[in-house]
């Protein structure tokens, strides 16, 4: 079996930590996958994210053990320019996302492509096709500071996939938007799941998680607790031991199972709900 991301019993601690925040991390993820991690605050799920873009051990130093490996390659041996290329970062603000020197948002869409030298014809019409897919051409003369969150995470979202990486970390992408904003910026990642992109999602909101995600890894204090397919570990009730939630169906599902209720299959969607 071939993954595209491997990670080998990665331990680290940063430099002015006290303990590793991760430890003995191992699991991998196939071509085409959507993987959400979940655990509680602090359970270090943004370092892991780091580490699969390299900034772990390039940015910030500390102790590595183990190994990470994207298509067979160990990021201790590619830079953080090389795997940019293989890895998009989207982030929970919008606002760490921006360059802060395009004053429109189709220059800020270019921008990346600008810096790797792409012909200005070629990039411009990339930036068209990609602002259409996410429904952001409307912004294009508007600069990106006077946005809404939710059209700046969108916008954000763009100047990531227009870089065509074959695999997509997002960071919380809705933690500070409102519901529409929410939906607008899930929408895009539907498509990119349509589109076989490898997607790695941390993500509180678990109505979400129910829906997109293939695979699910539960992290806590740095390990990984619980690692299977969608409907194994969101109908497991040890996920509730790590303060994290399991979707409202599911609650519902093991509550009618606890009382008695004869049912085949725990739902853990309203699709799956009403079937
Ligand atoms: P999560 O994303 O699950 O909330 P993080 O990966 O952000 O978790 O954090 C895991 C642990 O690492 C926390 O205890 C946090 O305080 C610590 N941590 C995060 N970033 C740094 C850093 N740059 N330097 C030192 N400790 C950090």
């Amino acid at each position: 079996m071939d993954y595209l991301i491997e990670i080998q019993q990665v331990t680290y601690q940063y430099p002015t930590g006290e303990k590793p925040v991760l430890q003995d991390v191992s699991f991998q993820i196939k071509k085409g996958e959507f993987c959400a991690i979940i655990g509680p605050n602090g359970s270090g799920k943004t370092t892991l994210c780091n580490a699969i873009r390299g900034f772990i051990p390039h940015f910030y130093k500390g102790e590595l053990h183990g190994d990470v490996r994207i298509n067979g390659k160990s990021i201790k041996d590619q830079t953080v320019g090389e795997l940019s290329l293989q890895v998009g970062f989207v982030f929970q603000n919008p606002f760490s996302q921006i360059s802060g020197v395009s004053e429109t948002v189709f220059e800020e869409i270019r921008f990346g492509l600008e810096n790797l030298g792409i012909d200005t014809v070629v990039a411009e019409k990339r930036v068209d096709e990609v602002m259409k897919l996410t429904k952001i051409t409307h912004l294009q003369d508007r600069n990106p500071f006077e946005l809404s969150g939710g059209q700046l995470q969108r916008v954000a979202l763009a100047s990531i996939i227009v870089m065509e990486p074959d695999i997509l970390v997002i960071d919380e992408p809705t933690s500070q938007l409102d519901p529409e904003g929410t939906e607008e910026v899930f929408e895009i990642i539907r498509l990119m799941k349509e589109k076989q992109k490898t997607i790695i999602l941390v993500e509180h909101k678990m109505e979400l998680i129910a829906e997109y995600a293939d695979h699910i890894i539960l992290i806590d204090d740095g390990k990984v607790i619980l690692n299977g397919n969608n409907e194994e570990i969101l109908t497991n009730e040890k996920v509730l031991e790590h303060n994290t939630l399991l979707p409202q169906y599911a609650m519902l599902g093991l509550e009618l199972r606890k009382h008695g209720v004869n049912l085949d299959r725990i739902p853990v969607t309203e699709k799956q709900a009403k079937e």
